[in-house]
Formats: C-alpha cells, sequence, structure tokens
C-alpha cells in the first residue's frame, strides 16, 4: 500500500499524491457511476479528497486544503490519527465481523467508554450504523416504553434520512413525507430570527416553552410518547439554547410522562468543548443518541444511550429491533481507539480552549470588520457566521453569495462548511491556534472579496 508521508503546510500548497492512477480518473469513475445525496445529479462536480491527515485533505494532484467542514461536522480527532487507525488494524486482524448477539471484549468496552461520560443511570448502549438509524430506534424505544405514538420535533432540525428520522425532520428534506402520522413540530429558540418577537435570550426562552407547552396541550399530552431534540441545533445554524431553555423542556415532558431524547449526533463528543452538549446545560435526558464523533466516523458507528428506566422495560419483554452490523468489531475498536485517545491527548479540552480564546474571539474581530456578518454563534469547534445583506433587517445574503463565499474558501484552499447563508467554522477538534490564525485570514480575504461585490 502507498501511505502518504505527512509534512509541514500551508493551505493550497501541494503534497505528492498518493494515487496510483492519474489525476481526473477519481472525479470521472464519480461522475460515471456515483449517485450522489442530497443532490441533482447533472451539474456536480464534487472536489476529489485522496487524503488526509490531521486537519488536512488533499486532493488527486497533492493540492492541500484545511478542512475546516470535519466531513459534514463528524472527524473530531482529525483525519488518520495513527492511534486508531493502528486500533482498527489491530481489530481486522482478530476478527472483522460477529453478529450481534455475541458478547465481545472490544464491543464491551466501547459501550463501557461511552456510558462512563453518559449521567449515572444510563449504563446500556443500543449500537447503530450511524445517526439517523439510532434516532430511529430511540423513537421505537420510547414508543414501546410510554405506549404512545406521537413524537414532538423542532422545526429548525436535522435527524437522519431513515423513514422516522426523516419525518421527525423539521427542515426541506422532510417536505417528501408530509403525509407521515405520528410526528408535529415546534419552534425553537433563535433569537436572531426570533419567531416569538423576543428582544432578549430571556424572553426568547419563556416564550419558547410557553408556546411548547402549548403545542403539547393541542396535540393532547397522552399522546406523545417523547419530545426529540438536537442538544445544539447544527445543520440548522449552532443555535445554542439560552439558559433554562432545555431544562424547561425536561419539565414539560415530565408533567406529561413524555421521554426527552437528545440528539447529540453532530454535537457528543467534544464539538461544543464538552463531552456531550447538554454537560453544559442543566438537563438530563432519557435516551441519547450519538453517531459522528464517537469514533470520528473512521468506521460507521452510532448508537443510543439508554436510561435504566427505559432500559428495565426490556428486561422481561422482547426490544423487537436489531442491526446485522450493530456494534461491528472495527466501528468498536475505532470508538475504543477514538475515545481513549481524546481522553489522553485532551482533545475536548483542547476544542474548549480553542474555540474560548482563538476561533470565537478571531470570528467576533472578523464581525467588526465586515458588515455583511450579521451574527456569531458557537462554542468549542461548532461555531456559524449569520451573512446577511443589510444589518437592519437582517435580510439572508443571497444563495449566489453565499455560493461565492466557498469557491472563495476553496480557491484559498480552505474546506468550508455553508449551509442556507451562513458559513459554519467546524474544524476538528485537534484544531490548533495556527490553523485557525490561518482560516480566519482566508475568511477574512474571502468576505472583503465578496463584500466588495454586493
Ligand atoms: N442527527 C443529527 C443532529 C445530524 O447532524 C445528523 C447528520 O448530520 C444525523 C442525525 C444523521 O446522521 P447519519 O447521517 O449518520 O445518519
Amino acid at each position: 500500500m502507498n501511505v502518504p508521508v505527512p509534512a509541514a503546510s500551508s493551505p493550497g500548497a501541494v503534497r505528492s499524491p498518493a494515487s496510483q492512477a492519474p489525476p481526473g480518473t477519481a472525479l470521472e469513475l464519480d461522475r460515471a457511476h456515483v449517485f450522489h445525496s442530497w443532490s441533482a445529479q447533472g451539474s456536480l462536480q464534487p472536489l476529489t479528497i485522496a487524503g488526509g491527515l490531521g486537519c488536512e485533505v488533499w486532493d488527486d494532484t497533492g493540492r492541500l486544503y484545511l478542512d475546516f467542514s470535519s466531513q459534514l461536522v463528524n472527524i473530531n480527532i482529525g483525519h488518520q490519527h495513527p492511534r486508531v487507525v493502528a486500533a482498527i488494524a489491530e481489530q481486522a486482524h482478530l476478527l472483522t465481523t460477529i453478529a450481534p448477539g455475541h458478547a465481545n471484549l472490544t464491543r464491551g468496552r466501547a459501550a463501557q467508554l461511552i456510558t462512563e461520560r453518559a449521567p449515572d443511570g444510563m449504563d446500556k448502549v443500543f449500537f447503530t450504523n450511524g445517526g439517523a438509524d439510532a434516532n430511529e430506534n430511540a423513537m421505537r424505544m420510547a414508543r414501546l416504553h410510554t405506549g404512545r405514538s406521537k413524537i414532538l420535533s423542532a422545526y429548525r432540525s436535522y435527524h437522519g434520512n431513515t423513514g422516522s428520522a426523516v419525518v421527525a425532520t423539521g427542515d426541506w428534506r422532510r417536505i417528501p413525507n408530509e403525509f407521515a402520522h405520528g410526528h408535529a413540530h415546534f419552534f425553537t429558540p433563535y433569537l436572531f430570527r426570533s419567531d416569538f418577537w423576543a428582544t432578549t435570550p430571556e424572553e426568547e426562552c419563556a416564550r419558547a416553552l410557553e408556546h411548547l407547552a402549548r403545542v403539547v396541550e393541542c396535540e393532547g399530552p397522552a399522546s406523545i410518547a417523547a419530545i426529540l431534540l438536537e442538544t445544539v441545533p447544527g445543520t440548522a445554524g449552532v443555535l445554542t439554547p439560552p439558559p433554562g431553555y432545555l431544562a424547561g423542556v425536561r419539565e414539560i415532558a415530565d408533567k406529561h410522562g413524555i421521554l426527552l431524547i437528545l440528539d447529540e449526533v453532530m454535537v457528543g463528543f467534544g464539538r461544543t468543548g464538552h463531552w456531550f452538549a447538554f454537560d453544559a446545560h442543566d438537563v438530563r435526558p432519557d435516551l441519547v443518541t450519538f453517531a459522528k464523533g464517537v469514533n470520528s466516523g473512521y468506521v460507521p458507528a452510532g448508537g443510543v444511550i439508554i436510561d435504566a428506566p427505559v432500559a428495565a422495560t426490556f428486561d422481561d419483554r422482547v426490544f423487537p429491533g436489531g442491526l446485522t452490523y450493530s456494534g461491528h468489531p472495527l466501528a468498536m475498536a475505532a470508538i475504543v481507539g477514538t475515545l481513549e485517545t481524546m481522553a489522553d491527548e485532551k482533545i475536548v479540552e483542547n476544542a474548549r480552549a480553542v474555540g474560548a480564546e482563538h476561533i470565537g474571539p478571531g470570528l467576533r474581530a472578523l464581525a467588526d470588520a465586515h458588515p455583511v456578518i450579521g451574527e456569531v454563534r458557537g462554542s468549542g469547534v461548532f461555531w456559524a457566521l449569520e451573512l446577511v445583506a443589510d444589518q437592519e433587517t437582517r435580510a439572508p445574503i443571497a444563495p449566489a453569495v453565499i455560493g461565492a463565499v466557498k469557491q472563495g474558501c476553496l480557491d484559498r484552499g480552505l474546506l468550508p462548511f455553508v449551509a442556507e447563508n451562513r458559513l459554519h467554522v467546524v474544524p476538528p477538534c485537534v484544531v490548533t491556534p495556527a490553523e485557525v490564525a490561518r482560516a480566519l485570514a482566508v475568511y477574512d480575504e474571502v468576505l472583503t472579496e465578496v463584500e466588495a461585490a454586493l
């Protein structure tokens, strides 16, 4: 195997490609045979990524990019961490697959490491292949535990692209399923574009909770199995809830015997500067779903962490769910390797410190210099810049402008994450202050260029 050798680099620099095929072959094969997610297929020109290391990736010509997208906010530990790669390789030599019904040391250790980070009493993990099926199974557990059918979730949310998960999703991706039964949606706090005419976080919190209480009443509390929320809605814009909101949701849920499922698929395992995003909020969920950061996606994995009362429902009653690859040995080895390494190398602490000391202050300085930035939000390595055409009206910038922002970043060797009118700043948790400085310089140049054209 041809393994690329790392070297110090700067964005846009060139690295010798590791590939044996001529540049362009990957794109040719992709255009001929790969059907892509969330896209009209005809106009796609995907960037080829041939390799990666730490916070960088490179294409098949060897051109380097600083990865400030983390590959869909996923690769918390950075690309190709040698300890995780070694853990997967070691497991591959021992045992590559077993059915979910067996006991296995790597699987047990992965579950132990996950539950050690969860609140006391949340001692069991059901493993899935990713985030959507984690939410799917959490909703199923809630329905079976309560004997109720309905799930409430936020309009500003993404929960995955499978049956119930996409119906629980609130954004445009739910629309083909608009006639699905058993789900209702509500508005969650978003002070910058308040649905409640609020002007302070306290007002936004109180009114969002009043609204939820009303939705629960109107939907019929006795029909509701669970409220499903992203702890911090991610794809919808890094919308950290105001203090007291999640505790208020918990209170409404408890009043009616409704379970609370927190979706930590995007925010779990270090992204916000905490092991779980809910660690920064005064709330205890009944079920937690996770994926992505648990092993940085080195091998697909996800799961549900289950509180004791829900787990006990299935002590003498069959849980009628399972997946052939639940607790797959390679995915479990990647979890063990990732979580042990993150603890040893204090990677969550790094995310928190770099966010507080470099990313946050750097983005706020950019906002002072660039009228196109309407708001800076976030913590850890989980930030969004809300880009506006007009500071007064807060009208979002046009899609063509966000397209120019994306292209401007790529031209300067930075892989960005953009969504609607926002630039999300989501590097791996291992990002260094020097890499943040490089990214801030790119954003500064790109925003200057874009503002000149407005
Ligand atoms: N939940 C959240 C909050 C997500 O951000 C995502 C994916 O981005 C999912 C669920 C779905 O995860 P997956 O794509 O692994 O199915």
